[in-house]
């Protein structure tokens, strides 16, 4: 991301106002990455899923200890289809070593 361009983009777009300082506008544009980060974060959720899977079989209340993956779950297709995938795997393995 070219940090310099979004910074006087977004000076454009604003009245000069001494206190719009350079600082503020990175501050402001690290919080716009974040949201960014938190709503597609697919490959973290990939990444916590076997262990998200595991908690939840065990019984651990999974939506407290990982109450964004949940979330993601409920709002993400593609990451919803890989956790039932996970999960029905693993379901299956538990019933051949029962029998
Ligand atoms: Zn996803």
């Amino acid at each position: 991301m070219k940090i310099r361009n979004l910074i006087q983009q977004i000076r454009s777009r604003f009245d000069p106002q001494p206190q719009m300082t350079d600082e503020v506008v990175v501050k402001f544009l690290n919080v716009l990455e974040q949201a960014r980060a938190e709503d597609c974060s697919c490959t973290d959720i990939y990444a916590r899923l076997d262990e998200f899977v595991e908690n939840e079989l065990k019984g651990v209340d999974a939506e407290k200890v990982a109450p964004l993956i949940r979330e993601h779950l409920d709002i993400c297709n593609e990451c919803c289809e890989e956790y039932e995938a996970l999960l029905s795997v693993i379901e299956h393995t538990k019933e051949d070593s029962k029998n």
